[in-house]
Parts: structure tokens; sequence; C-alpha cells
């Protein structure tokens, strides 16, 4: 899918530091969910803990049949600013809050079977139960994504499966994935088939979690659609959900960023009013090098410069990018496929501010839908 963003037509109003996300861009992928859900016959859950923008909840409400969460406060979320089901997965309930947990969720699956014999008299009758399986596949390229490492905590494996405690539960899930493509979902669907498949004909449905990175360019939805409708055959029609975040999000907006200073020490430096750390985290933790829209590779173009945020952190520092012009006090920067796995992450560290949370209509009007202070700091230290 190649998207047109058109946020240089509002970069005037734009107020950094800002995360912008484009509602026609988010409808496309929309779209294409929907699309992979009605032609392969699952039902696509939004997974809250990649993209959670309340603002834009109506639209999702339109395409996709609810969302994902990982729990109380998730859940809550989902029922306040949805309208679809509630489906939640967590590695461990808590007891206070697994009433309202149950009251919320269409779905509960949980993680061991200690968390199921715990809490199946208060969910049965009330909610749908499942349960996590790991299915040990999982070509996740880094293992602070992979649900399926060694030694994870994330679902229950086939060793420690206990057949005997079964009865009640409705529904299996795995989720194995992260940024990957329908051939990937092909191996861990053979893995969890080879370890647990004597026990999906006894349930009413099968959820595969996220991962599928089904709006990125090149993924391979046919295949996708056609593993679904094969497994659904295979087991009479059963019912398929995935949960995707990241796919929901992908590519739909940017983050839009000042200079603040410009210095220089070896080399140059431009200081913004974004911070690496507190508002795209996972370029440090995955990590990954941002996108700039008209930067380049270092020496790629005349004028580099390193671009730092504007924390005390040394180490709050986007990368080395080079640029046609020379960068100047005032400029604005637009980092782009900073929707998801962002908003939801960012914090108020060393006191910088939040960026706003603003959105390109499909009119072209530009709409800042939330913003932060002073108080945000306040009330979390
Ligand atoms: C994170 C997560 C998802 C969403 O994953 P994406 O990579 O954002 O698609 C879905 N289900 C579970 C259980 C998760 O932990």
């Amino acid at each position: 899918m190649v998207k047109i963003s058109k946020i240089e037509t509002v970069i005037e109003k734009i107020q950094t530091p800002a995360y912008v996300c484009e509602e026609a861009l988010l409808e496309e992928n929309l779209k294409r969910l929907k699309e992979v859900a009605e032609r392969s016959g699952a039902a696509i859950l939004l997974a809250l803990k990649g993209f959670a923008f309340k603002a834009l909840a109506s639209l999702v409400d339109k395409y996709l049949s609810g969302c994902t969460c990982s729990g109380l406060h998730e859940a809550k979320f989902a029922h306040e600013f949805f309208k679809g089901s509630v489906c939640t997965y967590s590695p461990a309930y808590k007891e206070e809050e697994i009433d309202e947990v149950i009251a919320l969720s269409d779905h509960l699956i949980f993680n061991s079977f200690n968390q199921w014999e715990k809490y199946k008299a208060k969910a049965l009758g009330k909610t749908s139960c499942g349960l996590r399986l790991n299915p040990e596949v999982s070509s996740s390229p880094v293992d602070l994504y992979n649900p399926c490492a060694l030694y994870s905590r994330l679902g229950i494996t086939k060793e420690n499966m206990q057949y005997d405690k079964l009865e009640g539960i409705e529904g299996l899930h795995f989720h194995a994935l992260c940024e990957q493509d329908a051939s990937a979902l092909e191996e861990v669907l053979k893995g969890f088939e080879e370890r647990f498949g004597e026990l999906i004909p006894r349930m009413k449905w099968i959820n595969f979690g996220g991962g599928h990175h089904i709006t990125r360019e090149g993924y391979d939805v046919e295949k996708l659609i056609a593993l679904i409708q094969d497994f659904r055959k295979r087991y009479n029609g059963i019912t398929v959900y995935l949960e995707p975040g990241e796919a929901v999000g992908w590519q739909t907006g940017s983050l839009v960023a000042s200079v603040l200073d410009i210095v220089h020490n070896g080399m140059d430096i431009a200081i913004l009013d974004i911070s690496a750390e507190a508002h795209m985290p996972d370029t440090l933790a995955m990590p990954y090098r941002a996108m700039i829209r008209g930067a380049g590779e270092v020496g790629e173009k005349p004028y580099m410069y390193r671009l730092g945020g504007p924390t005390c952190l040394a180490g709050d520092i986007m990368g080395d990018y080079s640029f046609d012009a020379p960068l100047r006090i005032g400029d604005k920067l637009i980092f782009e496929d900073m929707i998801h796995y962002t908003i939801v992450k960012n914090t108020t560290f060393n006191g910088v501010k939040l960026p706003d949370l603003a959105v390109l209509r499909k009119d072209g009007s530009y709409e800042v839908v939330s913003q932060f202070g002073y108080d945000e700091y306040k009330r979390r230290n």
C-alpha cells in the first residue's frame, strides 16, 4: 500500500510538538483490514497496546469488530470509547480488578492454569473464557518482542498443559508474531496445530494474536486470507480472531518537531522539541532509525546534523541525518510513521512536554484533539 501523506498542506498550522494522525491514511488501513475480515471470515480487533487514539475510535468502529485489551485500564478504555466487543488478555489478573475485568470483557483469556482455576467460578457464564498457549515457534526478529523466546512467561507450553482442567474453556489464543508476513503466521500455525491441534475441535474460537503486518506494502494479504479460510474449513467453520495493533496505526501519521537550537561539537547538532527517549522510545529500545521527510542518510545530502532531544539524557539522540539545505532555528521536521507504539508509550521524563495529539481530517482541516501541559508531569511525579 503506497500512502500519500497530506501533512505538508497544514504544516504552518502545526504547533509543535504534535503527533498528527491522518484520518484518510488510517481509513485506508482500516479498509484493508475489513476486506481481510470479510473475505476470510475472521473477526479483527484493534490491539489498544499499539494504537489507542480515542478521537479516532468512531472511525475504527466503522471497520473493525472491537478491541483487544491487556488488562483493566485498556478494557475500560475500549468500553468507554469504542462500540465493538472487548477481548482481554493479561499475563496475570489481580484479585481486586477481576470482577470489573469480567464485566467489561466479552472474551477473557488466561495465561496459566493457576489463573484460570482462581477466577473460573467468577468468570463462567459471564464471559467466554480462553487460554493463551505458547506455540514455541516464532521468527520474531528481536527477543524484546518475541513471546516465544527462551523462558517466556507468555502462554502455556505443551509441557504445562493440564488436559483435565479444560472444562469451561471455549477458546485458544496465541500471539507469536512481530511485524511479520503471512508466511511467518503459517509457520506459527503449524507449530500451534502440532502441539494443540487436538483441542481445537472442542473450541468456539481461536485467536491468532497480533503482529500481522497486514497494511505494510508487500504484505501477502491473499496468503493470509487463504490460511484463515483453510483453517476454518478444516475446523468446521470455527471463529478466528486477529488482533493487530501496529497494522492499524502503521504509516498513518507523524510526529512534528521544531528545531530549538543548533550547536557545534565536532559536528553540527540540532536540538529539537521532541525526545527520542520520551516520545519515540522504540527508536532506542528496538532500536531503529526513524525516517524524516526530506532527509537522507549520512553523506547522502550536503548538510549533515546530529538530531537530539531537549532532555538531559546524553543518549537522547535520533541519529545523524543529512539535508538539502542548512537547518535553521524554527524549522519543522516531520518524523514519519510515529503514531503506533509512540503515543501509548510516551512519558513526561525530565519534565518535557508531551506532544499534542492532532488529526488531519479527511476534509483537509487540522484539529488538535488533546493537549498536555505541566499538569501531566505534576500528577505523575
Ligand atoms: C502486542 C499484542 C498484540 C498486537 O501486536 P501488534 O504487533 O501491534 O500487531 C496483539 N495481541 C497480544 C496478546 C499482544 O501482546
